[in-house]
């Protein structure tokens, strides 16, 4: 492990032997298979995906499929991560 290893988010140093957190993460795109712009003809919806992606380069296009996330976090962010991932009592 890097001596100088410090937490992906608040930037604390991780003391060597301490304890710390690898947390991984996925973000693929779903598709639910419904169509935006239906009525307009395929053409003009190529047309406007070919708009939507102009100008963002390959690694951003990538990034909007399929974003693999793995961050080293300390004790303290890790319970503050898990309390942002835990939606079970929200609606
Ligand atoms: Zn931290």
């Amino acid at each position: 492990m890097d001596l100088k290893a410090r937490c992906a988010r608040c930037g604390k140093r991780l003391k060597k032997g301490g304890v710390s957190y690898r947390l991984r993460a996925e973000l693929i795109s779903r598709f639910d298979g419904y169509i935006q712009d239906k009525g307009k003809d395929l053409d003009e919806t190529l047309e406007k995906i070919e708009s939507d992606v102009a100008g963002m380069s390959e690694e951003e296009l990538e990034k909007q499929v399929y974003q693999k996330i793995e961050y080293i976090v300390c004790p303290s962010c890790r319970d503050e991560i898990e309390r942002f991932l835990d939606t079970e009592g929200k609606s």
